[in-house]
């Protein structure tokens, strides 16, 4: 039987369930990976995440050529597509994992229709999440809006199933049997019209295992404390590859779970809140999947006053904070970070997106656009589940008078001011008790700090104060209309 693994967000080898089954079922396998036209055409995603794929093929492509299996690749429309290379290669059947994206679950169902009428079979997997949503519900089979009680009965089914990972299939190699001419080499992030950036987090199934090792062996020791500063690193960065499927997210669980195990300096606590942190990314898979509508718009429509209309102040509003010349140093050393690397800390896109909405009052769906064209970790589930945390729009969210500090913030997490001055070089010379408001420094300070306000570094293009009263006062009269 000759079957074909059809790689989308699953570029690695080990725990890979549909390579897997492909392997034991098979005598002849062809992996391939389609490229999506127009998905690239739309550039809904920038250059530091198309880069970070493209690093993560040509990582699958060298790991399978070492076992002498050649990786083929098209490029188009991704139904038509399967279809023509299942038809040109005789294919008894179709294997892929599922992605849960209200789009990606139309273009499965058209693949599935249509490689059915051909008479190839499908096989579909789960991969993406340790829970697909039907697998957590509430009591009587409703989808959970509460991450509290999601996370219960997460853990519930966890222990109920214990989840198995699944090794690199060891004859893999048995592959190479099928008689395709060569596969040309992969196209160049220019030739699909993307800007060569070099990924700021290093790209493919090597190095996210290289990464799980040393974050379990160090920073998970420390993580419940040190996640939140942004100065150091004290999270995984393994979001890219929890994205590209380079790192499975059991494989993750369990490597924490299995230093928890050993003892030693690793606290419970500290283990816990970073799986913790995983269950959040299920929980908005599940909820992506389960409410598909969030895609377009808000969850529920909160107590939130509406944002502020189109016209040039919103513009230039917009673009003061895209560009980081907001005057809010731990909003604009965030952006300039975003901009310049593909990554933002997590505390700070939740300083960044509040700014947003509450202090600009703009749209979220903007911002969440914007992130989803400029971060290397790009993923819809993720990002639009935490913008509508953000907005208090979402199915368990930030309520809505609450609304950040960014001075608070910033002299809570960043106390002297190390993350800011790696992004906003204007204020190299602003000591640790001025860095979070330079606009506070006197005539005098800004001279010995060599940083005029409103000159060299913004002034703030709102009143904190002002700005979350009147958004405080509009959402009031949002509730009483
Ligand atoms: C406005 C906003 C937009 C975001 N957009 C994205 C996005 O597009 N893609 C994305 O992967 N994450 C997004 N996040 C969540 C979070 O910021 C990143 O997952 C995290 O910063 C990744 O860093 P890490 O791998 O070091 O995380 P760690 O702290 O080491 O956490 C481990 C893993 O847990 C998951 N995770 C952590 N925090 C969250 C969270 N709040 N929600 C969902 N999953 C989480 C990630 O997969 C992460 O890799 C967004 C957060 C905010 C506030």
């Amino acid at each position: 039987m000759r079957g074909i693994v059809w790689f989308r967000r699953d570029l690695r080898l080990h725990d890979q369930p549909a390579l897997t089954a492909a392997y034991q079922e098979c005598d002849e396998v062809i992996p391939l990976f389609v490229f999506d036209e127009p998905l690239l055409q739309s550039h809904q995603f920038g250059s530091a995440c198309v880069n970070f794929m493209l690093g993560c093929l040509e990582e699958l492509a060298s790991s399978l050529a070492g076992r002498g299996i050649m990786m083929q690749w098209r490029r188009g429309e991704p139904v038509e597509q399967i279809v023509q290379t299942a038809t040109d290669w005789k294919a008894d059947v179709v294997y892929w994992n599922r992605d849960h994206e209200p789009g990606a679950i139309e273009r499965d169902r058209l693949a599935h229709q249509r490689l059915g009428k051909l008479g190839v079979a499908v096989r579909t997997f789960k991969d993406h999440v340790v829970f697909e949503a039907s697998e957590v519900r509430g009591a009587t089979g409703e989808p959970l809006q509460r991450y509290s009680a999601y996370r219960a009965r997460w853990w519930n089914r966890w222990h109920a199933t214990t989840p198995s990972v699944q090794p690199i299939p060891t004859t893999l190699a048995n592959m190479n049997a099928v008689p395709l001419p060569p596969s040309p080499p992969l196209p160049s992030v220019s030739a699909l019209g993307y800007d060569p950036v070099s990924p700021w987090i290093e790209p493919g199934e090597r190095n996210a295992q290289k990464r799980l090792r040393w974050f379990t062996q160090g920073p998970i020791h420390s993580y419940a404390r040190t996640r939140n500063l942004p100065a150091i690193d004290g999270s995984a960065k393994l979001s890219p590859h929890f994205r590209f499927g380079t790192l499975s997210p059991r494989m993750a669980i369990y490597a924490a779970l299995n230093a928890l195990a050993k003892g030693g300096r690793v606290s419970r606590l500290d283990v816990l809140t970073w799986v913790d942190e995983l269950i959040w990314r299920e929980f908005f898979q599940q909820v992506l999947a389960s409410f598909p509508h969030v895609a377009e718009g808000p969850f529920r429509k909160a107590a939130v006053p509406p944002s502020r209309k189109p016209g040039p102040e919103r513009n230039s509003l917009f673009q003061a904070w895209c560009n980081g010349q907001t005057g809010y140093p731990i909003v604009d050393a965030g952006m300039r970070q975003l901009n310049q690397t593909g990554w933002m800390h997590n505390r700070v896109r939740m300083v960044v997106a509040s700014f947003l909405i509450k202090d600009l009052r703009l749209d979220w769906q903007s911002g969440e656009r914007y992130f989803m064209q400029h971060l290397l970790d790009a993923d819809m589930a993720a990002n639009n589940g935490n913008w509508q945390w953000c907005a208090s729009t979402g199915t368990d969210a930030m309520p809505g008078y609450r609304i950040f500090n960014p001075a608070l913030q910033s002299k809570k997490f960043d106390p002297d001011g190390a993350y800011i001055h790696r992004y906003v070089p204007e204020l190299a010379g602003l000591s640790a008790k001025r860095i979070h408001e330079p606009h506070l420094m006197t005539a005098d300070e800004q001279a010995r700090a060599g940083c005029r306000i409103g000159t060299d570094y913004p002034s703030p293009v709102v009143d904190h104060q002002l700005a979350r009263q009147e958004y405080l006062t509009l959402g009031k009269q949002e509730v009483t209309r």
